[in-house]
């Protein structure tokens, strides 16, 4: 069958059906374009994107600056594999490191190897520099994390689903109540094999939970009292979703005014993924600096794809857009408008009982169990209105639009939205 054969809906949902491995359940909804804060189907119908895989396509579906670097590069090299050093590489990881002000860059794929990457980096800090005995380090996780699907990260998961039959599961870490400074002071308490604390700034998987104000200041200051390295997966708050460069900003040179006066929150490991590539291509990386890198030699540590010529070439560009088309400062302001706007409704609303988030990602709680239907009868619904969104644990609707919307737009999709929830008011 030609990729060029007109597809109906139908016929390509079956397809993945009978064909595909089942591991995810989709919005019955079948995208064939993007374009900006556009998606259409095959029918040829029209949304608002409020997932934005995930926040992988914070600078838009299809960015021509993103896509012509892509293609550029496409067309003259490719891989090459780390064995031969690249033309791109070196410049991408110089952009990175002073964007993000760290001394060095390991570039991976995809977010979970990032995650294994820092996990991996912190073990060989804690007993080549902290001096834990072998095997013996321990890293502190939050409860209701989502760190990614490889059989550690599930290791320290609390999801049922996630980790039923796929054990038996990596050894060496210590899970806590998230936003909670205490229960991370009692697990470093007295305990000197704790290499690293593993923290989303926003537990975005989980259903957008903000943490207390203050909360990663002083898990920061913690872990610094406790010679801990604090771990910052940034791989769905980071590159400007949350309204600054990082959600754990206060260092950054995004030039934001919004940054600034806020304590200082410098990760000692910083994990980013998803719209680093702008959700063009997979690329992840692992930011630390110099006394915590230089524990990774030659044949410690590596992979085929990673830091190959296109991902370079990508991350810089979607960088780059970022940082001219100033997305934080855009998703910051909007941000402020959709939660005000949304808690005018909840105000009067009997089927949403809050809305929460920060930047452009946020969530609202639908007013019913996490076993009912209705988050995704809302997501059909808004489907139907011409907004995709997809529910988080049941009775959690996310709603992360691309940040280069427009003022207009939003007000469009809020519009949408209210709409479409008083269609479920009791
Ligand atoms: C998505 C996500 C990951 C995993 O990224 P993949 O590219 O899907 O492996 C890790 N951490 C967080 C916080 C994420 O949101």
């Amino acid at each position: 069958m030609s990729v060029l054969e007109k597809i109906t809906s139908e016929g390509a949902i079956a397809l993945e059906d009978k064909y595909g491995a089942h591991n995810y359940h989709p919005l019955p909804v079948v995208l064939s374009r993007g374009e900006g804060v556009f998606v259409w189907d095959v029918e040829g119908k029209k949304y608002y994107d409020f997932l934005s895989a995930y926040s992988a396509v914070n600078q838009g579906h299809c960015h021509p600056k993103i896509v012509g670097a892509m293609v550029n590069q496409a067309q003259t090299l490719t891989l090459t594999s780390r064995a031969f050093y690249n033309d791109v590489l070196g410049r991408f990881e110089k952009y990175a490191t002073e964007t993000f002000k760290f001394d060095k860059l390991l570039p991976m794929n995809t977010g979970a190897e990032a995650v294994e990457t820092a996990l991996k980096i912190c073990r060989k800090w804690a007993y080549e520099k902290k001096g834990i005995p072998e095997n013996q380090a321990q890293i502190i996780v939050c409860k209701n994390n989502f760190h990614g699907r490889t059989t550690t990260i599930i290791s320290f998961s609390n999801d049922p689903v996630a980790r039923k039959n796929f054990g038996p599961f990596t050894e060496g870490f210590i899970k806590i109540e998230y936003d909670s400074l205490q229960a991370l002071e009692e697990a470093l308490e007295n305990n000197s094999n704790v290499a690293g604390f593993l923290v989303e700034p926003i537990q975005g998987e989980a259903g957008v939970y903000v943490p207390s104000e203050g909360y990663l200041a002083g898990a920061k200051a913690l872990c610094e009292k406790h010679g801990v390295l604090f771990i910052a997966d940034e791989v769905q708050t980071g590159i400007a979703r949350t309204g600054r460069l990082l959600a754990t900003c206060g260092n950054c040179s995004c030039a934001d005014k919004h940054c600034s006066g806020t304590p200082e929150i410098k990760p000692d490991v910083l994990i980013l993924g998803k719209a680093l590539s702008g959700g063009a291509y997979p690329v992840s990386a692992v930011l630390a600096n110099d006394d915590i890198m230089g524990v990774i030699r030659p044949g410690n540590h590596g992979s085929t794809f990673g830091g190959n010529p296109i991902a370079a070439a990508v991350g810089m560009a979607a960088l780059d857009v970022i940082k001219n088309e100033e997305l934080a400062q855009n998703a910051f302001k909007l941000g402020e408008l959709f939660r005000s706007e949304l808690h005018k409704f909840v105000e009067g609303s009997t089927i949403v009982n809050a809305v929460r988030g920060k930047g452009l990602l946020n969530a609202i709680l639908i007013n019913d169990t996490e076993e009912s239907s209705t988050a995704w009868d809302i997501c059909m619904a808004l489907k139907e209105n011409g907004l995709l969104a997809k529910p988080t644990h049941g009775n959690i609707i996310r709603f992360a639009p691309p940040l280069v919307m427009n003022k207009e737009q939003l007000l469009d999709c809020i519009s949408i939205i209210t709409r479409t929830l008083q269609q479920f008011e009791k």
